[in-house]
């Protein structure tokens, strides 16, 4: 079983949980830029993380065997910070760059006139850079803080294909499976999305455009949920090939948008030459 987990934060990661996610499965992953925890107190801090998504945290990930690409962009909580929104002055620098896939994580956490100002500017960057928008929606007043959401991203022009809403559950996903754009989902240990209502959403709405993330950032999460996940449509009577697309081809599809992915034709011989290769190369231990 080959597994992409299209959100998942490494950063907060350690290299156990490297190990553990090849060992089951995982090749490819997708870390998206957001907040540290720790508020940020100059866009110099940002420069710093991104420079870190781009350089330090793909070359931890290939000493197992895992491709790392990432998603850049000034999060909503911190675009309420003056402090910070300087940063989004730097971004186009960063989205010319070969290993980001998508401008990220977009949106809205409070809903501020701040926040809708960076995510109106950042989606006319994605639109500019040709790359995929990855919004994240609040986890207070989900339906409303969606609906305004999908409203930005018609104004913004994007084609609805290259959005993806994410953090979505029972109550938003309707709304998101008629605009057009992708449906993104969160499975957590204790909130938001067990695997198993997630196998009952897939039942209820198919496959298609559905990308299923641990997100494991620093609350207590769990990066081998996109496995259990595939566990649980297994045993739920989806096929081998459903859980294939669900979990390898929808992501490698949405996020090769930004034609930056080079997955085409992927397999394992090709994982295990990039676990030698960046040994090698790096005199890794
Ligand atoms: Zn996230």
């Amino acid at each position: 079983m080959r597994i992409f987990d299209p959100h998942i934060h490494m950063t907060s990661r350690t290299t156990d949980d490297y190990k553990a996610m090849h060992a089951a499965g995982v090749r490819a992953l997708v870390e998206p830029a957001f907040w540290l925890g720790q508020p940020r107190t100059s866009p110099a801090s940002f420069t710093d993380y991104f420079d870190s998504l781009l350089g330090w945290e793909p070359y931890r990930a290939a000493q197992f065997g895992i491709h790392h690409y990432c998603t850049i962009g000034l999060n909503p909580k911190e675009a309420n910070d003056p402090r910070c929104t300087p940063v989004l002055d730097r971004l186009p620098r960063y989205l010319a760059k070969d290993g980001v896939v998508a401008v990220g994580e977009i949106g809205y956490d409070t809903v501020t006139e701040a926040e809708d100002h960076a995510f109106a500017a950042q989606l006319a960057l994605a639109v500019e850079f040709g790359l995929p928008a990855l919004v994240h929606t609040p986890h207070r007043d989900k339906a409303g803080g969606t609906r305004r959401s999908l409203d930005v991203v018609r104004e913004s022009g994007i084609d609805p294909a290259h959005v993806v809403l994410d953090h979505l559950n029972e109550v938003t996903v309707d709304e998101v499976a008629g605009s057009g754009c992708w449906m993104g989902f969160s499975i957590y240990p204790d909130t938001k999305m067990t695997p198993e209502r997630m196998v009952a959403i897939l039942k209820r709405h198919g496959t298609e455009r559905m990308l299923v993330n641990s997100a494991a950032d620093w609350g207590h999460s769990d990066p081998l949920l996109t496995r259990a996940t595939a566990e649980a449509m297994l045993a739920a009577g989806f096929d081998e090939d459903d859980v294939d697309r669900v979990l390898w081809r929808n992501p490698v599809a949405f996020y090769g948008q930004s034609g930056r992915l080079g997955l085409d034709g992927y397999n394992d011989t090709q994982a295990a030459g990039l676990f030698a290769g960046n040994s090698i190369a790096r005199g890794g231990s």
